[in-house]
Formats: structure tokens, C-alpha cells, sequence
């Protein structure tokens, strides 16, 4: 028997488990652009005038956050928004996000600003997973690595006040629970680090979606027909992430509110070590003159294992 919205009794087409709400396409598009909001609300994300660049990759979590943003930030017509690509060099996966990426951005009459790992570094993520030592880390490690520098680059160039990312609630507990499993409490607080916490170098970076569950954000790009992705990244399954995603949409299967739990937790943790001793700022790269947290900076640490520096 076809279910009935709770909100208005028209036929439903998603059920959203840990809400217990059934909900018709035009309440689905309505509370998930009103979650957004809300998160967006509650943590000040966002100011009336910002410049806002928006992480984009074709994929559906960012094309959900730019369409979201776009609709929300109609009401502020002194905010601006600037969809940002990196393309990080990943044969058959980055190119076809960067055609929907087009896709989408053109639809919203924004101009997509587009940064390579090749021109930035001198290599492509392929270039760097050929040229990595046997023993190192997964791919997702360098990717993440270059991937955030390249955005803050981006927004430091295009005078951004602030950096909005797609993380959804399911990639932010797989991220506090991987911190919580390398016993890596520091990063645990740098990830949650609220907009007016930001460090020296950093464009704030704010995640909006982090209140939305990948069935979420899958549903709604699927119901207002946003142009998406979705091939998997040939280096996914290297990831630690992976085991974990498998782990948690079981349990969320199981215990609707499981992922909600985690990223609260990670909140409240984060909140109270925000300020103890030991919790350490970033100091600056020595070869880069970047932010840090040792002596060079991840990027510079990347390089070097991959030029032999
Ligand atoms: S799955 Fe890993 S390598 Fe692929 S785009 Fe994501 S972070 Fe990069
Ligand atoms: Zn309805
Ligand atoms: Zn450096």
C-alpha cells in the first residue's frame, strides 16, 4: 500500500528512517532545503554577505549542497556563491564530475572555477599513486591531503570569506569514528572547529549538509533531477572508510539515529577539548611557509616522499 506524507497526506516517495517522517516530493525538497538551514542557523555557518566558495565534484552530496545553498541564499542577495572544482587527475571518474559539474553550475547561471592537482603540484593523483612507495598510505590519504590545500588555495585566491563542503552526516561519523580507531583525539577538534575557531591561513570551512544522510542527498538530487554522478572513485575501496560506511549503515539500518548520535558526539567532544592543554594550533611549514602541525606540512610531506627531496 502506497504511504501517505506526514505532512500534507499526499502519496510519499521517501521514508526518512531516523525522523520516522514519510514524505510526498514537494515536502522531501522542503524540509531537506529546511534541515540545511537549520544546520546552517545553529552553528552560524553563514553570514549575509559572505562569499562562499562551494566544493563541487559532480557527485550528488555537493550538486545537493549547491542547490540547497542557491535556494537558501536567494534571501540574501548580498551573499555570493562560487562553485569551485578540483580535479584531482583520476582517468575515467574526475572527468565525468566535471561534466556534470558544468551541467549543474550552468543550469544555476554560476561560472565553475576549476584548479588541477597537475597544475598545483606538477602531478596528477594517478601521476602520484604510480610514483608512491610500496608501504605507503592509501590513495584517499594523499587525495584528502591535496584536495583541502587546493580548496584553500582556491578560496584564498577568489577572496572567499568562507569554504562550504558536501560532507553529509554518514561521511562525518565515518570520519569521527576513524579518528576515535587511530586514537587521533586533536584531529577530532580541528574537523569539528566551529567558523569563528579558524586558524591563521585557513579559510573557514563550514559543512552544511552534515545534518542530511547520503539517502538523503541521493534522494533529493534524484527528485529535483540535479545532473549527478555516480561511478565509484577507482581508489575507494583502499580506504578505511570503506569498512567503516559498511559498519555504519547497518547499525543506522538497525537504530535509526545511530549516525546523528555519532556526530553530536563528536560535537560535544570536540567542545570540551576545544581548550586543553595539548590541543595544538598550526605553526608554520617550513618549506612552504603554510599552515602546519610539524615541521612541513603534509603537502610539502607528500612531495617530498614522491620527488625523493
Ligand atoms: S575516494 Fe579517495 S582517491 Fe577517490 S576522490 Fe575520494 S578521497 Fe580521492
Ligand atoms: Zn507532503
Ligand atoms: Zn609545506
Amino acid at each position: 500500500m502506497q504511504s501517505i506524507c506526514s505532512k500534507c497526506n499526499q502519496p510519499a516517495v521517501y521514508l526518512r528512517q531516523y525522523t520516522s517522517e514519510s514524505l510526498c516530493k514537494s515536502c522531501l525538497v522542503k524540509t531537506t532545503v529546511e534541515r540545511v538551514r537549520r544546520n546552517i542557523n545553529k552553528s552560524q555557518m553563514l553570514k549575509e554577505d559572505d562569499r562562499i566558495v562551494v566544493g563541487v565534484s559532480g557527485g550528488k552530496d555537493s550538486a545537493t549542497l549547491l542547490d540547497t545553498l542557491f535556494r537558501i541564499e536567494k534571501d540574501f542577495p548580498q551573499a555570493e556563491l562560487i562553485p569551485v572544482l578540483i580535479d584531482e587527475g583520476i582517468e575515467g571518474y574526475r572527468d565525468k564530475g566535471l561534466e556534470t559539474a558544468r551541467q549543474l553550475t550552468s543550469s544555476l547561471g554560476l561560472e565553475l572555477e576549476i584548479r588541477t592537482f597537475k597544475d598545483l603540484y606538477g602531478h596528477t593523483l594517478d601521476d602520484i599513486i604510480r610514483l608512491r612507495p610500496a608501504d605507503s598510505n592509501g590513495a584517499c590519504t594523499y587525495c584528502g591531503v591535496l584536495r583541502r590545500r587546493a580548496l584553500n588555495t582556491a578560496a584564498l585566491e577568489l577572496e572567499a570569506d568562507v569554504v562550504a563542503t558536501g560532507h553529509n552526516m554518514d561521511d562525518e561519523a565515518q570520519t569521527i569514528l576513524m579518528n576515535v580507531i587511530r586514537g587521533d583525539s586533536q584531529r577530532i577538534v580541528r574537523t569539528n572547529r566551529p567558523r569563528d575557531h579558524s586558524i591563521k591561513g585557513f579559510v573557514p570551512r563550514v559543512k552544511p549538509l552534515s545534518e542530511l544522510s547520503t539517502r538523503d542527498t541521493v534522494v533529493y538530487a534524484y527528485h529535483v533531477g540535479l545532473p549527478y554522478h555516480d561511478i565509484p572513485c577507482p581508489y575507494a575501496s583502499e580506504a578505511l572508510r570503506n569498512d567503516l560506511r559498511l559498519f555504519l549503515n547497518e547499525m543506522e539500518h538497525k537504530r535509526p539515529g545511530t549516525l546523528l548520535a555519532i556526530l553530536h558526539s563528536g560535537e560535544t567532544m570536540s567542545e570540551a577539548m576545544e581548550h586543553q592543554e595539548g590541543v595544538s594550533d598550526a605553526t608554520v611549514c617550513e618549506s612552504c611557509g603554510e599552515p602546519a602541525s610539524s615541521r612541513l606540512c603534509k603537502v610539502c610531506a607528500i612531495l617530498q616522499e614522491i620527488e625523493g627531496w
